[in-house]
């Protein structure tokens, strides 16, 4: 076949193609011109996975009467006039290819009313050509009704996924901009179903919780950081929650969504060593920088951008997620001072005994989030946290993690108790007999479960889950002298707790892989005193950046 100039009708559906995908790429692009409107309210509707109809309505600009046929016209756009324009493109829209698109692959009407004008004009599309016209009342705005989308085209319907998925897509697609506008009024009908509703009140947070429910809203941290080149906005989910897909990492720039590997990327190496393995923060991040800055004319969709300085913006997204991630309230608790002269490796022993003068005084206060960096000895873990550096005792910060839960559970009568196939024996002293007579009842709200088993012999039949059963014997031996110790005032479910703890907890000289470091501190930075031992003890040495910078001879 010879080389031939397509028709203009085909030219339009092979653009088309490239535009609207699926019903949800209608539903971006009307939207989209809803915002580059101005709306400060935008109602979506969509019925039958949006092949049946979509509609999206907007308090915006409207289109004058003049302009509306042009509208339609391929190319056609009031957004940019010239190539210097395109350096520096601030609307979402600026390729004249939307409108045109969907007319070409379904019928379209479109009623409208720019300030400008007393009166609104109306029109109807079917494949592409104008078949009625008309003029009439209605308020400033504009509503373009899709109907019957790809009946036409039997091979795009057959693509399609079922109308469920398809309204999900629509679904996250309007989530998605309802979290880069919180300052307009969303609101979206699935099948007649309201789906999603914001105020538009301008709170980020009101809508996360509209969109993910109050827990995650309300458990979010604030990202807020400007640079030279950019201000990162934006909500980001502490450590502790997490995903396990990347569906929940919404990624804007300049308030458009995008789909940026590289930004996925900074935000994802903000939580590195925060988070298991699989796992995904939630985030909402919008990155401003000026438009002249980012070419967003990659891809019709307009789904993909071009940064000129690439590592300039990873880094400014990377440095303002980990600041947001650092600035927990916890974290911001005051760094006590302590001498760095005596600061020096030593044993646990020694720590002990030079308690007074040594151990930095460490408030009764939560931890920021730390970032482990590796083990000593096999007996510390060294972190980072954004107070400098922390030196944990891996058996202390155990024992209290373990304390504080079995505790927890016993509180909340929600011990989780692990039964033995192969019951445990153990021989116990005259006196802890006795006690354990007497104690009964205790141990098993705890979980324990022992029964007699001949001449001062017992069988452990049931343990709490929490706990390692390897060293079970050793804990009920401690268990049942410290409940019978009468000079000890500490209540019996403390004692019971701390007994439990010490003999499960793991133990100096135990070398432990990265992430089992990570858990650990994980849990640590969620307990309530994360700086004691059940006991008494430290769990950490604290470093603070301004010792450090002190000890190096940065500052005086
Ligand atoms: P683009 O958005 O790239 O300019 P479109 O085909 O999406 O191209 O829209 C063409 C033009 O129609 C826009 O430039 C704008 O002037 C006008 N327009 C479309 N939708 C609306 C709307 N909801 N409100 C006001 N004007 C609109
Ligand atoms: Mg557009």
């Amino acid at each position: 076949m010879p080389i031939k100039v397509l028709a203009p009708e085909l030219i339009s559906k092979i653009a088309a193609g490239e535009v609207i995908e699926r019903p949800a790429s209608v539903v971006k692009e009307l939207t989209e011109n809803s915002l580059d409107a101005g709306a400060s309210q935008i109602s979506v509707e969509a019925q039958g996975g949006g092949i049946r109809l979509i509609g999206v309505s907007d308090n915006g600009a409207g289109i004058p009467a003049s302009e509306v046929e042009l509208a339609f016209r391929r190319y056609a756009t009031s957004k940019i006039s010239n190539i210097s324009e395109l350096e520096k493109i601030s609307s979402l829209g600026f390729r004249g290819e939307a409108l045109p698109s969907i007319a070409a692959v379904a019928e379209v009407e479109i009623f409208t009313k720019s300030s400008s004008e007393a009166i609104g004009s109306y029109m109807h599309l079917r494949k592409g050509d104008i078949v009625r016209r008309e003029s009439g009342a209605r308020p400033e705005g504009t509503t373009v009704t899709v109907h019957g989308l790809f009946r036409y085209f039997p091979a795009r319907l057959k693509f399609l996924k079922s109308a469920s998925t398809e309204n999900s897509h629509i679904a996250n697609l309007l989530s998605q901009y309802a979290l880069a506008f919180p300052e307009v009024k969303f609101s979206l009908l699935l099948d007649k179903h309201l789906s999603l509703r914001t105020t538009g009140n301008g709170d980020l947070r009101d809508v996360v919780n509209q969109i993910y429910g109050l827990d995650v809203a309300q458990a979010m941290l604030k990202v807020e950081a400007m640079d030279d080149l950019t201000k990162v906005i934006g909500l980001v989910s502490p450590p502790s929650l997490s995903r396990s897909n990347r569906n929940y990492l919404s990624l804007f720039v300049n308030r458009r969504w995008v789909r940026s590997p590289l930004l996925i990327r900074a935000t994802e190496e903000a939580y590195h060593g925060l988070l298991m393995d699989g796992k995904h923060p939630i985030a909402i991040i919008n990155v401003s920088l000026p438009t002249q800055e980012l070419d967003v004319n990659v891809h019709p969709t307009k789904a993909q951008v071009k940064f000129h300085y690439e590592q300039a913006v990873f880094a400014s997204v990377e440095k303002a997620i980990k600041g947001a991630l650092a600035r927990t309230p916890l974290a911001r608790s005051k760094a006590v001072p302590f001498s760095v002269s005596s600061w020096q490796w030593q044993s646990p022993q020694m720590i002990r005994d030079n308690e007074p003068t040594f151990i930095a005084p460490l408030p009764a206060v939560g931890l920021p989030v730390l970032r482990v960096l590796g083990q000593l000895a096999s007996t510390y873990i060294i972190a980072e946290g954004p107070e400098g550096l922390y030196l944990i005792d891996q058996h202390a910060a155990h024992e209290r993690i373990l304390h504080d839960r079995i505790l927890a559970q016993w509180a909340q009568k929600e011990v989780e108790v692990q039964g033995l196939l192969q019951p445990i024996s153990c021989e116990l002293s005259p006196a802890q007999e006795e006690t354990l007579k007497a104690n009964k009842d205790i141990l098993t709200q705890f979980g324990l479960t022992i029964e007699p088993f001949g001449h001062r012999s017992y069988l452990i039949r049931a343990v709490p889950a929490l706990i390692m059963k390897a060293n079970i014997i050793e804990a009920m031996g401690m268990l049942l002298d410290s409940l019978a110790a009468k000079d000890d005032v500490a209540p019996w479910e403390e004692k019971i707790a701390q007994s439990l703890a010490c003999h499960s907890a793991i133990r100096a000289g135990q070398q432990l892989s990265d992430e089992e470091m990570r858990e650990l501190i994980r849990q640590l930075e969620q307990a309530q005193q994360p700086r004691t031992c059940p006991h008494g003890r430290p769990t950490m040495i604290h470093l603070s950046s301004h010792q450090l910078e002190k000890e190096f001879g940065r500052i005086s």
